[in-house]
């Protein structure tokens, strides 16, 4: 009987943090000091310090950090986002949730982040930003998406939600950017015991305004001077992040030796695409996505298998019924359409073994063997 090889185990992580987290946390529960304090503006220098940033700040989650990044460059109602198709729906959420329209593009098909060329084209009078997203753990282009945005002065967010650690020869992803906002959901690759998300500016001004709009438009307590939200990020999480943020570069490592590996093993399969690197970048490997025809009964059969899989994402946002009412069509975006329906994530996490790989390997040569349509 063989073991099953799960899509992401995050015991291990725990296991290498618990002793030095539970002191602390014993602390905080002992002071009640859950709000504020020197484990969050602790996370907030270190986590500046990794990524080459002036400002970090600690938020509630990935989706307020983006939507606290977009207010604070000024985007406002009835203004356009632009942003790549196959992302997580929070990129183009936070934008709604201003009352700002996201313009999804197509994205280019070697690496699927947002074709540049796209951008110069969907670029008009109402757009106020220009969303790259790090998608998979990988750097996208920012540097060709300058010029672009230095033409029209327009702001370029970077959605750093999967790409801790990532750089290309520009820098880390999420300090590209005049502004970034990131993730610290459990499954990201610097990841809380909880939501979490932090919002990384090298602009100070930026930052304060990100800061006080978290913190219900306040900088000194019960002096409100704009209407803000409650978007903070807890000293619980905080704790945690600090933990994992020293191990981040030896988990990448570990990711990184996994795609290396996964590239040997699986190379041989006939009919799978493999995921490839941009010359120049380190990527961490937030997922490792292969792509294949009949994806669906390539992905059945791996389940059956006792393969943990995924679909990252099953449906292009402009497709999802949740934006039917910005119009958009089937055939509009063909790049990430034609790759919705071939992605599979493969098992990916930094404790993943040789042998479990090797288990995915052969789970899928078996299910590619059995292909319907001959592959090329
Ligand atoms: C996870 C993720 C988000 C949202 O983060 P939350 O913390 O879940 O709100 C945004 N964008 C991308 C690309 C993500 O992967």
């Amino acid at each position: 009987m063989t073991e099953n090889v799960p899509f992401l185990d995050l015991s291990a992580q725990q296991a290498e943090i618990i002793d030095e987290v539970l002191p602390k946390w014993r602390e905080q529960f002992r002071s009640a000091a859950f709000m504020g304090g020197p484990e969050i503006a602790g996370f907030e220098q270190e986590y500046a310090a990794y990524l080459g940033v002036n400002c970090v700040v600690g938020v509630s989650n990935g989706t307020d950090a983006l939507e606290l990044a977009y207010r604070a460059v000024g985007v406002g109602p009835g203004d356009e986002v632009i942003m790549p198709a196959n992302t997580f729906i929070a990129t183009a959420e936070a934008a709604s949730r201003i009352g700002a329209v996201p313009v999804f593009v197509d994205v280019e098909d070697e690496y699927l982040l947002i074709d540049p060329d796209a951008v110069a084209a969907a670029v008009t009078e109402r757009t106020r930003a220009i969303v790259p997203v790090h998608l998979f753990g990988q750097t996208a282009p920012v540097e060709l998406l300058a010029p672009i945005a230095e033409r029209y002065g327009i702001p370029i967010i970077e959605d750093a939600a999967q790409s801790q650690g990532a750089a290309s020869a520009a820098g880390r992803a999420g300090s590209l950017g005049r502004v970034a906002a990131t993730s610290f959901y459990p499954g990201k690759n610097l990841g809380a015991a909880g939501d979490g998300g932090a919002v990384m500016t090298d602009d100070p001004e930026l930052a304060r305004t990100v800061r006080d709009m978290a913190a219900h438009g306040s900088a000194t307590k019960y002096v409100h001077h704009r209407v803000g939200f409650n978007a903070r990020l807890d000293a619980v999480q905080a704790t945690v992040l600090r933990a994992k943020l020293r191990r981040l570069d030896a988990w990448n490592s570990s990711r990184q030796e996994a795609a290396a590996w996964y590239g040997q093993i699986l190379s041989g399969i006939e009919g799978v695409r493999l995921p490839s690197v941009r010359p120049g970048n380190s990527d961490v490997w937030h997922l490792y996505v292969i792509r294949v025809e009949e994806r669906d009964r390539v992905l059945a059969e791996l389940t059956a298998d006792g393969i943990g899989a995924g679909i990252h994402y099953p449906t292009p946002v402009h497709l999802t019924e949740a934006y039917a009412h910005l119009g958009y069509q089937r055939g509009q975006f063909p790049v990430a359409e034609a790759a919705a329906d071939r992605i599979l994530s493969l098992p990916m996490f930094p404790h993943l073994l040789e042998e479990q790989q090797e288990r995915v390997a052969a789970a899928l040569s078996t299910a590619m063997s059995r292909a319907l349509v001959p592959v090329a």
